[in-house]
């Protein structure tokens, strides 16, 4: 299974990446890392370099029609957000962390009655620090963590949680993907048992975006936010976006406008009252950065090429289901039940990330064992031209993405894991 995109993306050689004991090491390197940094396309590159002339040639009359390519910078993100959602319900805009500010102030009201906010334990950093919203967070944030012995959450019980907290809950996020563990939440059940019980229910897509199919507008979604650089492959600290469902358009007005979140056919004319755009895009601040919007509609340029997620989900089933497989052939592999509770000092692995695909996206999360054999690990892969990436304490994440890996990098990436565990460990 080639991928029949793999040459419009960059992938580092094994020696511009470091892995110095690769035999080959003008060939590419193993890339299992397009959850934490997608690799460059070379649309990204050249739609960067199209901009970087307009910008040499037209200047500031680039934001307007004498743009050469037809993509005034004015409104170049109209040429963007089209293929996330509805135009109306998603904005091209800001960073990640800001963007969940924005949506916290606007959607987390809290009560003395409803105050809590339910959300996976050891959520990403950026996400727990957003969340101390006015209250305190010792009192307020209710977290979920796994059963004893286990490593991700159950539906059940995370539903069990939303019936008995319900009315004492006034928001309920959750990441659409964890990077952790790899788990893909039901969203649509969480966000209709949330709204059940009245709260809100909101979603971090970081490793969301470009990895499984997303319906926002159709689960009822009420708001979400997202980084590009990781599936969707758009660079570093690239440009982010949110989506706030349609529902809201007219009772939840942004608090920290901008000029930009103003309707465009005034917005130049500068009058001095504001009036936002209806939807997501009301909540614009200020003018996007093209040149990381640039590099984004590149790599949607490849997205849609390929007819977008229902095509490169199937291959992505395909990839991490054969992933999976070699790699429960090793002899260093331990079955998830056993990992909690193992005496042996032996090296060996498993993987926390759900047995069933419908439970997960292209990651599978590898837990070591004992405690310290993954940086060892880790260390040597990369020495060997494999690339994932390590996540204190005992876990490397490796993900085949759909867009550039291909069933040799699967075969590649066990196999040396293998070879690493027999000499190394
Ligand atoms: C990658 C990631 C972030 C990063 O936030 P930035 O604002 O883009 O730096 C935040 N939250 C989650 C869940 C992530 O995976």
């Amino acid at each position: 299974m080639s991928s029949p995109l793999s040459g419009q993306f960059v992938i580092p050689t094994n020696r511009e990446i470091g892995a110095s004991s690769h035999s080959e090491p003008d060939n590419a390197c193993t890339y299992l890392c397009g959850n934490s940094l997608g690799p460059m396309s070379k649309r990204s590159k050249a739609l960067v370099e199209e901009e970087l002339k307009v910008w040499a040639t037209c200047a500031v009359t680039g934001h307007f029609t004498s743009h050469p390519h037809g993509r005034g910078w004015a409104d170049f993100c109209d040429h963007i957000t089209p293929p996330l959602a509805e135009l109306k319900e998603v904005a091209c805009m800001g960073t990640l962390t800001a963007n969940l500010h924005l949506m916290m102030d606007s959607f987390y009201k809290p009560t003395p009655q409803r105050y809590k906010i339910l959300c996976e334990a050891h959520a990403f950093p950026s996400d727990q620090a957003t969340l101390a919203h006015g209250f305190d967070p010792a009192n307020a944030v209710l977290e979920m963590s796994p059963r004893s012995g286990e490593y991700t959450l159950r539906e059940e019980d995370i539903l069990t949680m939303i019936e008995r907290e319900g009315s004492s809950i006034a928001l309920v996020i959750f990441a659409g993907v964890q990077y952790y563990t790899g788990q893909w939440f039901p969203m649509q059940s969480i966000t209709r048992a949330a709204q059940a019980q009245g709260c809100i229910c909101g979603w971090d897509l970081a490793h969301a975006v470009g990895n499984v199919p997303l319906s926002l507008h159709d689960w009822g979604i009420d708001f979400a936010v997202w980084c590009t650089y990781k599936y969707m492959n758009a660079g570093p600290g690239s440009i982010a976006g949110l989506f706030v469902h349609e529902k809201w358009k007219e009772t939840e007005l942004p608090k920290f406008a901008g000029w930009w979140g103003h309707d465009p056919a005034t917005r130049f004319a500068m009058p001095p009252k504001f009036s936002p755009i209806e939807g997501a895009q009301g909540f614009q601040q200020s003018n996007p950065g093209i040149l990381v919007a640039a590099s984004l509609l590149g790599s949607l340029q490849v997205f849609k090429e390929v007819g977008m997620m229902q095509p490169l989900r199937e291959r992505s089933l395909q990839l991490t289901g054969a992933l999976e497989s070699l790699l429960k052939k090793s002899q260093y592999f331990v079955p998830v039940e056993e990992a909690s509770t193992r005496q042996s000092t032996k090296p060996a692995f498993t993987i926390i990330t759900p047995d069933d695909p419908s439970g997960r996206g292209a990651q599978l999360s590898l837990l070591f064992l004992p405690s310290g054999v993954m940086n060892k690990v880790h260390d040597a892969l990369n020495k060997r031209g494999v690339i994932g990436d390590e996540r204190r304490p005992d876990v490397i994440r490796l993900a085949p993405a759909p867009l550039f890996n291909t069933l040799k990098d699967c075969e590649q990436g066990a196999m040396i894991l293998e070879s690493v565990f027999d000499e190394f460990i």
